[in-house]
Order: C-alpha cells, then sequence, then structure tokens
C-alpha cells in the first residue's frame, strides 16, 4: 500500500461542517439535473461505466490480437457498451445486474481496452505530443516510463461542491511544462518520486477511498493521461461501484480519448488558453486549441462535465473571453457547468524568472475576476455555484 503520512479520510461530520455547500448544492435542481448521471451513479442508483464495460462481451483472447484487430473489436464494442450505457441512463440496466457475476464473460470490454493501451506504450501517443518512445525503455515527454507513481491520496475538500468530498489520487507526471504549475514537484521537479502503484494497488486505494465516503475516483496530477494504461488495468480489480472523474488537460490523443471515454463518468477539464501562442509560451503545448476543443467535443458525449477555467493576470481578452465564447457557442449550455477560478498566484518559473512572463507576476485583479463573471452571464453560462 502506498506510503502517506496523515489520515486520507474525512468522516462526514467534519465535512459537511467545512463545505455545508456540498450538501446543499444538490437542492439546486439544475445542478441536479446537468449532474444526472454522476449523481445517480455516486448515490448507487446507476453502475459506473466501467462496470458497465465488463458485462461486454470481448469474445477471445484480446493478446491473441495484433493492433488493428484489437482497435476494430474495441469500435464494435464501444458501440455495444454505449447501448448497455444508455439503458442505464434509461433506468432499465442496475447496479445489481452488472455486479452478478453470472453476466461476467471471460474476456471484457476492459480486457481490450487495457491490451490497446500496454501496446501502445511501446511507441507511446496517449497524448498528443505523441513521442513515439518506447516507455518500457526510457521516459517520455511526461518525464514517465511504463510505471505508475502515487504522490498522494486523499478525501480532498477543496473540488467543486458536487465532488466534495473528492476521492482524490495524485499522479506524478505531465505532458505539459506549465510556466506557473502549483504542483510543480510531482509534475516537473521530481514526478517520479512517488510511490511506485501497481494496477492492483491503485484499485486498492480506490476501493478504500470508496469505502470511507468519497463521492468520486479524481484522476489527477500532474495530469493522468500519461497513466491511462494503469488506471484502466486497475478497473478490472475494482468491483465497487464509483464514479470515474477525469481531472485533466485534456491534451490527449484521439486514441487516448477513445480508450478512456467509455469508463469516465464525469469529466473536469481544465481549460486554460483561448489560443495557441498563450499555449505554447506557458504551457510549451502546441495545437492547444483545436486538440483540446475536439476533446471537449467528445467527452460531452461521454458523461457530465464540469469545465475549470483558470483566470491568468492579463489574459482576458486572449483566453479568458476566447474559452468562455467557445464553450458557450459548441457545447450545450443546459448541460455544461463551468467553474471560472480566481484562485492564481505566481509559482514555479514565474518566481523564478519573473522577467520572462511579467504579466504573471500578480494575481489577478478583482476588476478582472468581475469582468470574467460578467462576461460568462452574458453568454447564458452556468458558472456558479459549483466551487
Ligand atoms: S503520455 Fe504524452 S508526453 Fe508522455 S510519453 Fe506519451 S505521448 Fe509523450
Amino acid at each position: 500500500m502506498v506510503f502517506i503520512d496523515f489520515y486520507p479520510y474525512v468522516p462526514p461530520s467534519v465535512w459537511m461542517r467545512v463545505r455545508p455547500d456540498a450538501v446543499t448544492v444538490w437542492d439546486d435542481e439544475d445542478v441536479r439535473r446537468r449532474l444526472d448521471w454522476y449523481y445517480r451513479v455516486m448515490n448507487d442508483k446507476a453502475p459506473a461505466k466501467f462496470l458497465i464495460a465488463k458485462i461486454v462481451d470481448a469474445g477471445e483472447n484480446p493478446a491473441k490480437l495484433d493492433l488493428n484487430g484489437l482497435w476494430d473489436l474495441h469500435r464494435r464494442l464501444s458501440s455495444e457498451h454505449r447501448k448497455l450505457w444508455e439503458k442505464a441512463v434509461r433506468g432499465e440496466l442496475g447496479l445489481e445486474e452488472v455486479l452478478d457475476r453470472k453476466n461476467r464473460p471471460e474476456y471484457n470490454f476492459l480486457h481490450v481496452k487495457v491490451e490497446i493501451a500496454k501496446r501502445i506504450l511501446r511507441s507511446c501517443r496517449f497524448c498528443e505530443r505523441r513521442c513515439g518512445v518506447d516507455r518500457y525503455k526510457r521516459v517520455g515527454g511526461c518525464f514517465l516510463d511504463c510505471k505508475t507513481y502515487v504522490h498522494s491520496w486523499f478525501h480532498h475538500l477543496g473540488e467543486e461542491a458536487p465532488l466534495v468530498p473528492s476521492g482524490t489520487i495524485f499522479y506524478g507526471g505531465c505532458n505539459f511544462r506549465c510556466v506557473y504549475c502549483q504542483n510543480y514537484d510531482i509534475s516537473q521537479v521530481a514526478p517520479r518520486s512517488g510511490s511506485l502503484v501497481s494496477a492492483r494497488q491503485l484499485a486498492q486505494i480506490q476501493r478504500e477511498l470508496r469505502a470511507h465516503g468519497a463521492r468520486n475516483i479524481n484522476h489527477v496530477g500532474g495530469d493522468p493521461t500519461p497513466n491511462i494504461h494503469t488506471i484502466l488495468e486497475s478497473l478490472l480489480y475494482l468491483e465497487v461501484n464509483v464514479p470515474q472523474l477525469w481531472n485533466s488537460n485534456m491534451y490527449l490523443s484521439l486514441e487516448g480519448l477513445e480508450l478512456i471515454k467509455d469508463v469516465i463518468d464525469i469529466w473536469l477539464p481544465d481549460f486554460k488558453y483561448g489560443n495557441d501562442r498563450c499555449a505554447t509560451r506557458l504551457s510549451a503545448a502546441p495545437r492547444y486549441f483545436e486538440v483540446v476543443t475536439r476533446n471537449l467535443k467528445i467527452a460531452i458525449e461521454h458523461g457530465d462535465m464540469i469545465i475549470r477555467h483558470l483566470v491568468l493576470p492579463g489574459h482576458l481578452e486572449c483566453c479568458t473571453k476566447p474559452v468562455l465564447k467557445w464553450i458557450a457557442e459548441n457545447l450545450p449550455r443546459d448541460k455544461v457547468l463551468v467553474n471560472i477560478m480566481d484562485q492564481y498566484r505566481p509559482e514555479h518559473l514565474v518566481v523564478k524568472y519573473p522577467r520572462m512572463w511579467p504579466e504573471l507576476r500578480r494575481r489577478p485583479s478583482a476588476a478582472e475576476i468581475a469582468e470574467a463573471f460578467e462576461y460568462a452571464r452574458k453568454l447564458g453560462l452556468r458558472y456558479e455555484p459549483v466551487s
């Protein structure tokens, strides 16, 4: 088990006092409707998508197929899974049915996903960096080899109200190089200094977080994307119902997104930049806008979503407004929730080399935050009370 130096679970008597909004948020019919799938899984009224994947019969041992054959099989099983998920959404497929061992084939959809993920690791393209490195032999642009390192896991009380307490797992490594990263120690400086975890241990962590009251399993980092293979394999060993939450920069490749879209119940994307120039300058992420917007359009078809946007000082016109405008024009406004975050503070390289990114040396002003809120309001976005 992963070493942790404080008690990772928070009893209801504590979190309800610290975050009373995590209880009252569910009195809001609009939030309840937008997060309907997540809410039902969270309350064991519906089976999580990864459990549904376990009753989709792969028919044959996926290890015997080549990669093209695996993707063909994946496409077919994904459409079968979709039909079952839609049945669950309508209330026609329940938790008992998917947990019943009689309904479990020898090889299921998750086995296919795990097999593909492990093959991709030999020439990694989980994200749009598309390093192509063999992670069984060396590290990629995310600083990770084929192993998964967990730096901490606990009930997080600082997330959006519907998510608290969130069973958060912090993975080392990231495919971005944000100059202001607040988790730079685990994402960029020493990503492999965390505890090495196997898929079985990762399942055990999730089991414990849920058993002690987590509303979800929050995969974050760094970024969870480089760890897709271990996360998917952990779900093979997990038999408790718990919503899977993807807390990510969403710079996944299409292959990476294809692998996880059938097992994620709620997406928590971090939509940072309104253009590629800022994304390249501040996070070394080329083609950012095209990649993230493509992925958001796919993800919203496969689960509930709360989009985060961190207001950066001096980036209202180039980033905040284009991001909010794109959301309003391209995603269903009656479904998506937006969290406009005001907590930016100078960190990491911005502190070390302040002259390189002069606009980031301060916190966003109250006027900038107010303007961001007002802009979102005019666009008709629902941006509160989720934080
Ligand atoms: S996850 Fe992304 S950054 Fe890491 S090795 Fe794979 S393609 Fe490269």
